[in-house]
């Protein structure tokens, strides 16, 4: 299927790696022309030669850390301050007790994982309703419906920001501007193997066994891809996701136990 989406320009945060990298390769395979963003410099500046060398699309690097205003500014920059397509996302808040938080934490993890995805679509929206044409996919977490307890941080700052997509994404979409939000359960990243360490650490179980356990949970009985995921993301930044506004689509293998 032709997304239509070929000459289109696009920023995707957080893509020298895992799901934002998933996101910035499925985007280019379709023709967009991209900035991606990352805090490390080497990483990031592989990923876009391998991109715009496997698709030839121009693949533009911002070595930045985008829960910054100052990154944000930069990766904006090199955007020429307009995008048709957005992709947010960020690491994750470390994991913890929900009694050791303290405001500081709080406020590290609303501004990380709430409002610089909210900020990059209140400088990049503008615009694309403007042109009468936009697509805005957050990356948040399977856990804004089905809560991971110890990463209360996560669960507080991407409810947040889902709250807050609910209701704008119905302000904008009579301007042809969709925008979603995608929710991933467990993906074979770097992220997910951090988990299983600390799984592994606490539970005395090795690494493989703490993966093995933790598969055994999932109806599909392995971790997702990151490239499933950005066909996911794809999809939903194509000509044809035009009526799909304000949705949170789970990808995660079927764990979440939930009728509806
Ligand atoms: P990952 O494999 O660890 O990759 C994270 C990517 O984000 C890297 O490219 C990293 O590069 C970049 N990054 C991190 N912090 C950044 C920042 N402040 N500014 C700019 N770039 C930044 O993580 P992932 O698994 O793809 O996860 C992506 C998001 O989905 C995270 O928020 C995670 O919590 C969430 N999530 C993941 C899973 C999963 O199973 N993988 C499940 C649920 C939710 P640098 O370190 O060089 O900046």
């Amino acid at each position: 299927m032709d997304l239509g989406i070929r000459g289109r320009k696009g920023l995707v945060c957080a893509a020298s790696k895992g799901l934002g990298r998933g996101c910035a390769e499925a985007l280019a395979a379709e023709g967009v022309e991209l900035v991606i963003n990352a805090r490390g410099a080497e990483a990031l500046e592989r990923t876009a030669r391998e991109l715009s060398e496997a698709y030839g699309v121009t693949v533009t690097p911002v070595a930045a850390d985008i829960t910054t205003a100052e990154g944000r500014a930069r990766v904006l920059d090199a955007l020429g301050g307009q995008a048709d397509i957005l992709v947010t996302n960020a690491g994750g808040p470390p994991p913890g007790m929900w009694t050791d938080w303290s405001r500081d934490d709080f406020i590290r993890a609303i501004d990380g994982n709430m409002l610089s995805a909210i900020a990059l679509m209140q400088a990049l929206v503008p615009g694309m309703m403007e042109r009468g044409w936009g697509r805005v996919v957050n990356i948040t977490s399977a856990a804004v419906r089905s809560p991971i307890p110890q990463l209360g941080l996560s669960n507080t700052a991407r409810n947040g920001l889902t709250g807050f997509v609910a209701g704008m994404s119905r302000q904008v979409a009579e301007k042809g501007v969709c925008v979603n939000n995608l929710l991933p359960g467990i993906h074979d990243t770097d992220r997910a193997t951090s988990l299983d360490q600390g799984v592994s650490k606490a539970q005395g179980i090795s690494p493989d066994e703490a993966r093995r356990r933790r598969e055994a949970t999932i109806p599909t009985r392995n971790y997702g891809r990151a490239e499933d995921f950005g066909a996911a993301c794809a999809f939903l930044c194509s000509q044809q996701a035009r009526f799909i506004v304000g949705q949170n689509l789970v990808l995660d293998g079927g764990a979440m136990n939930v009728t509806v």
